[in-house]
C-alpha cells in the first residue's frame, strides 16, 4: 500500500476571508503537490523522492509559506528552513537560516545525500548549495505584496505562522519518509529557528513506526519534541497512529499553549491529519485512490 499526505500549514485564513476562487487555488496547489509525489510512488519510486517532490511543488507556489511564498522576517528579509528524513535508515538532512535558495527541501536532501554533516545553517548551507549547483533566486522572487502587508500587521501583534509545508509518504517497498519546509514566522527575529528543520520536532520518519511532518507554533513543537513523540507513542506505548497524533496535538501541545497540527503515515499506510487550530491546508492520496484535499 503506497500513500502520500501533504500539508500547507496550520493557521489558515478565516473562512470569510477565503473567496471561492482563492479556496480553489489552495486546493489546486495541494492536489498538484500530492500528484507530484504520487506519480513517483505509482511508478514504484521511493518515499524519500516523493516527499521531496511534493514539498518542492509547494515551495514553488507562492500561496504557501515556504520557498517562493516565504514570509518576511522583522528585518524585511527571508530566512528559510527545511528538513527531510528517510525512515529506512534514519538518515536525515536539514538546513536553516538560508536565503535565496529556490528549493530549501532540495538543499536538505542534498545535505542528506552528500554532506558528512546532517544540519547546515546560514552561509555554510548556502555555500554548500552553490557547490552543488542548486538554483538561487534574487530577493524579488520571494517578494509578495500580501506577505509584506502581513509583516506590517504582524509588527503590532506577535510573530505569526501560516502556510509551512510538509509531506509524508510510504512507498511500494514499505519505506517511510517525511519532509518539512518553511519561511518560519512573519516578523520573526533574524536568526530565529523553528521546529521545521529540527529532526524530532517538526519532522521524523522511522520504518518501524511512522513518518510525521508538523506545522504550528514552532517554539511549542520544539518543547514537545512533537514529531518524535508521536513515533515514540507508537513504539513504546503501543498506541495507534490516530491515538498518538491526538495525544500530542490535541492534549500535550494545548496543555503548554501550542497551536498547530501534524500529518502522519504509519507502516500500514494509515494516514492521520490532526490539528488544534482553525484549520490546516491538507490532503492525501492512497494507492489507486483520488486525491482528497481540505482546509477546515
Ligand atoms: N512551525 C513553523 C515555525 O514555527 C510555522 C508554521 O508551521 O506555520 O517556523
Amino acid at each position: 500500500m503506497y500513500a502520500i499526505a501533504v500539508h500547507g500549514g496550520a493557521g489558515v485564513k478565516e473562512r470569510k476571508e477565503l473567496s471561492p476562487e482563492l479556496e480553489e487555488r489552495y486546493l489546486q496547489g495541494l492536489r498538484q503537490a500530492i500528484n507530484a509525489g504520487y506519480s513517483i510512488l505509482e511508478s514504484r519510486g521511493r518515499a524519500l523522492d516523493a516527499v521531496e517532490a511534493a514539498v518542492a511543488s509547494l515551495e514553488n507556489n507562492d500561496l504557501f509559506n515556504a520557498g517562493k511564498g516565504s514570509v518576511f522576517t522583522a528585518d524585511e528579509t527571508h530566512e528559510m528552513e527545511a528538513s527531510i528524513m528517510n525512515g529506512s535508515n534514519l538518515d536525515a538532512g536539514a538546513v536553516c537560516g538560508i536565503r535565496n535558495v529556490r528549493n530549501p527541501v532540495r538543499l536538505a536532501r542534498t545535505v542528506l545525500e552528500k554532506s558528512i554533516h546532517l544540519f547546515l545553517a546560514g552561509r555554510g548551507a548556502e555555500k554548500f548549495a552553490r557547490e552543488n549547483n542548486l538554483p538561487f533566486e534574487p530577493d524579488d522572487y520571494f517578494y509578495s505584496a500580501e506577505r509584506y502587508q502581513q509583516l506590517r500587521v504582524s509588527k503590532i501583534l506577535k510573530p505569526q505562522g501560516t502556510g509551512t509545508v510538509g509531506a509524508v509518504a510510504i512507498d511500494f517497498s514499505g519505506n517511510l519518509a517525511a519532509a518539512t519546509s518553511t519561511g518560519g514566522l512573519t516578523n520573526k527575529n533574524y536568526g530565529r529557528v523553528g521546529d521545521s528543520p529540527l529532526i524530532g520536532a517538526g519532522t521524523y520518519a522511522n520504518n518501524s513506526t511512522c513518518a510525521v511532518s508538523c506545522t504550528g507554533d514552532g517554539e511549542y513543537f520544539i518543547r514537545a519534541v512533537a514529531a518524535y513523540d508521536i513515533s515514540a507513542l507508537l513504539e513504546y506505548s503501543g498506541l495507534s497512529l490516530r491515538e498518538a497524533c491526538e495525544k500530542v496535538i490535541l492534549e500535550k501541545l494545548p496543555a503548554i499553549g501550542g497551536e498547530g497540527g501534524a500529518i502522519a503515515v504509519d507502516i500500514e499506510g494509515n494516514i492521520e491529519m490532526i490539528f488544534n487550530s482553525n484549520g490546516m491546508y491538507r490532503g492525501y492520496r492512497k494507492e489507486n485512490g483520488a486525491p482528497v484535499v481540505s482546509i477546515y
